[in-house]
């Protein structure tokens, strides 16, 4: 079992067509919480098996019964981390795995079908909770910003104008945040979600005019949510301040070295960075949560390396101290895909 900060599910999505096209077989088998793996070019080896929080199978269409649905997933997750949202703490969420393995289905969804994700629920389920409350002394106020960081700079995907490379700052009570990143107030559901598909729009549309693909960037929905209590009796009031962090990943895919050159080869590199870097502050945090003695606690802190690359940096109040993590790592189920399959169990694997 994960320690309590960083909850760690596997997902694995159909086929798709070019694995259907390919006659793919699926070499992912899951049970309970266990996740196992066959290696096709060795069919005698044995499989290799992994524990997590959650295993979802949604190697099925979304009519079938036996699927993993985008209800079960933010169920799970998001309704966990929303309520430590309301407890005060920060949230994190992030989807990690190769292009195509089921990231932004988890996280943002289809429309087209309503299988709205993890972030869009969350949302509507933070409105709901808002609208529900009948404590006249408890206010609410949500912020929310949309980032996009591909090679280590920062886009505004909230306002198209910024052609993107914000400064990213320090600020001495409040931590690392980027400089002039909009940051919009709303008051509803339908506020937010018009601004997440602008935002989606904008990142399509700027990835295309720099001929690159969303799936290189990491895409950062940033949530602040804050709770003002009034105390009658002292006249005061207190507030509460929660971040919620929401991020589709890049795809982890090895950047090709071999034919990799100028700004590919430095995209790769920059990615790798990222991820490997992310990969390392999470294990830091798993391995701080199974430390049960303060000295140790406090010793291994000092080596999360949060400023190595500019994903962590940004999340560092998201992924340590006062917050609460959870990943989900996305599954293709093909034989083809076997290595990244297993590279992205393992990632996950780490995590716990
Ligand atoms: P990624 O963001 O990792 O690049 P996508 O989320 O875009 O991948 O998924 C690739 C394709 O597979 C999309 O057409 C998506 O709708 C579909 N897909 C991904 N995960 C699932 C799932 N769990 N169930 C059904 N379809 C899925």
């Amino acid at each position: 079992m994960s320690g309590a900060s960083v909850k760690v599910a596997v997902r694995v999505r159909p086929f798709n067509s070019r694995e259907i096209s390919k006659d793919s077989t699926c070499i992912i088998q899951m049970q309970g919480k266990t996740t196992t793996i066959q290696n096709p070019k060795n069919p005698k080896e044995a499989l290799k098996s992994f524990n997590f929080d959650y295993s979802y199978w949604s190697h099925t269409s979304p009519e079938d019964p036996s699927f993993a649905s985008q209800c079960l997933v933010f169920n799970d997750i998001g309704k966990e981390m929303l309520q430590h949202a309301f407890e005060g703490y920060n949230v994190c969420i992030f989807a990690y795995g190769q292009t195509g393995s089921g990231k932004s289905y988890t996280m943002m969804g289809r429309q087209e079908d309503s299988q709205e994700g993890i972030i869009p629920l969350l949302c509507e389920d933070l409105f709901e909770k808002i609208n529900d409350n009948n404590n006249e002394d408890i206010s609410f106020s949500v912020e929310v910003s949309y980032m996009e960081i591909y090679c280590e700079r920062v886009r505004d995907l909230l306002n198209p104008k910024n052609k993107g490379n914000l400064r990213v700052r320090e600020h001495p009570l409040l931590g690392p945040y980027v400089e002039d990143l909009s940051k919009l107030a709303v008051t509803s559901y339908t506020d937010i979600a018009d601004l997440m598909d602008a935002g989606n729009k904008a990142r399509t549309v700027a990835a295309t005019n720099m001929n690159e693909t969303s799936s290189r960037s990491h895409a950062v929905f940033t949530i602040v949510f804050t709770q003002k209590k009034y105390d009658i009796e002292t006249d005061l009031s207190t507030e509460k301040v929660s971040k919620i962090s929401l991020v589709d990943l890049a795809g982890s895919e090895r950047a090709d070295s071999t034919g990799a050159k100028g700004t590919r080869l430095k995209e790769g590199a920059n990615i790798n960075k990222s991820l490997t870097t992310l990969g390392k502050v999470i294990s830091a945090l798993a391995e701080v949560d199974n430390c049960t003695s303060k000295s140790k606690k406090k010793k291994k802190s000092d080596f999360i390396p949060y400023r190595d690359s500019v994903l962590t940096w940004l999340l560092r109040e998201n992924l340590g101290g006062n917050s609460r993590t959870a990943m989900v790592a996305a599954l293709s189920p093909a034989d083809i895909n076997y290595d990244e399959t297993l590279s992205t169990l393992r990632y996950a694997d780490r995590a716990k």
